[in-house]
């Protein structure tokens, strides 16, 4: 029985051509980059080119390029060094932050190094921009703006550029969790006024555990992980070279791609609120669906019911994979902290469907009609 897989905010699934590039660096090419011979420079050099082309793509510099463990290992980065060496001692930030941004932020206020705003959300679940601007504003201490710029379980995308605008007019560093944009979302970092952001390439059809921390070449910060000299000193550990390989071949393949994937995937994700609307009319949806909305995520609400209830289990159980939220909190008991801040509506169960170029309409067609008979 094939799977269907509508879960692509949680993971994707590797592109053959991303594991054909990593390939030679899983075998004959498995030297230590920092080893002086030429296995060891065979090896620095693809780094550096994998550096080099992420870099060119995001449109920043090579050296504000760190290469990391994943999303959560850059978020902790960014925010802990923007307290911790930047003098940052209020942090403004949203309720509905992934847990990478939220713990981390929670864990600095609990050390008593900060001291925490969380800026209004509008009813669509977009960060309030007035709000923020007075937030902002009336911080007598220096402040860390940390904001996502795609939400991963709604879809909202955050106005990066206003933000950005708005953190330098009030002298603030601004860090964006940019997990769910990287790779889906054309940068342009040389004119963007973000201090950090940070991707993740199993977000976009390339390996887990590697991911991007930028820093801008403007702030100054020190290492998070001690060791040896890796990364110009900032992180520490043997490099992840075949991973490095991946992330960047993932990230040039979806550039080179976007247009066409992200029309296609858009599609696929209106087509699905269509036919959910036809089929299921008690269907409601989660945010901004066809405004300033990320074209991989379709967040879905159907009434509380004994059946309903079971969902999730029994998409499972007929081979179907979507998320009841964000991938990191499913199997709790406590339900998304995203929907608590809102819509907190105990009688609705909600459904992520997310998006991928492998998927097609005719799976779609599959879902909603296996959706009208568990529902
Ligand atoms: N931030 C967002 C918005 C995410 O969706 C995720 C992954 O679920 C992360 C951070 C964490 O990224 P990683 O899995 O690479 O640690």
């Amino acid at each position: 029985m094939n799977r269907i897989y509508f879960d692509n905010a949680a993971t994707t699934s590797i592109d053959p051509q991303v594991l054909d590039a990593m390939m030679p660096y899983l075998t004959e090419k498995f030297g230590n980059p920092s080893s002086i011979y030429s296995y060891g420079r065979e090896a620095r050099m693809a780094i550096e080119n994998a550096r080099k082309s992420v870099a060119k793509i995001l449109n920043a510099h090579p050296s504000e390029i760190f290469f990391t463990s994943g999303g959560t290992e850059s978020s902790n980065t960014a925010i802990t060094a923007a307290v911790r060496d930047l003098g940052c001692k209020h942090i403004v930030t949203s309720a509905i932050e992934h847990h990478a941004t939220l713990h981390t932020v929670q864990h600095l206020k609990a050390q008593g190094l900060v001291k925490v705003s969380y800026v209004k959300l509008l009813k669509n679940g977009h960060v309030d921009l007035v709000d923020l601007e007075k937030v902002i504003s009336a911080s007598s201490e220096k402040t860390l703006v940390t904001l996502m710029h795609a939400n991963n379980e709604i879809g909202n995308i955050l106005d990066i550029d206003a933000v950005g605008n708005l953190c330098k007019k009030h002298n603030a560093i601004f860090h964006s969790d940019t997990v769910q944009t990287v790779g889906h979302f054309p940068f342009d970092l040389k004119n963007t006024n973000v201090h950090f952001i940070t991707g993740s390439a199993h977000k976009f059809h390339g390996p887990k555990g590697i991911g991007l921390l930028y820093i801008n070449r403007d702030v100054k910060i020190k290492p998070h992980i001690h060791g040896g000299g890796q990364e110009r000193n900032m992180r520490a550990g043997t490099e992840n070279l075949y991973g490095i390989i991946g992330f960047a071949k993932a990230l040039e393949l979806s550039t080179e791609n976007y247009d066409k994937d992200c029309a296609y995937i858009r599609l696929l994700k209106y087509y699905m609120q269509d036919e959910l609307q036809k089929n299921i009319p008690v269907v409601t949806f989660n945010g901004d669906v066809r405004g300033k909305s990320l074209y991989t995520i379709l967040s879905a609400n159907f009434p509380l019911t004994e059946k309903s209830e079971m969902l999730l289990y029994n998409l499972d159980i007929n081979h179907i994979c979507v998320s009841g939220g964000s991938a990191c909190t499913s199997g709790a008991s406590q339900g998304s902290h995203v929907m608590q801040a809102i819509n907190n509506d105990p009688d609705l169960v909600t459904v992520r469907f997310s998006f991928s170029k492998f998927n097609t309409k005719a799976e779609i067609d599959m879902v909603v009609a296996k959706l009208k008979t568990l529902l």
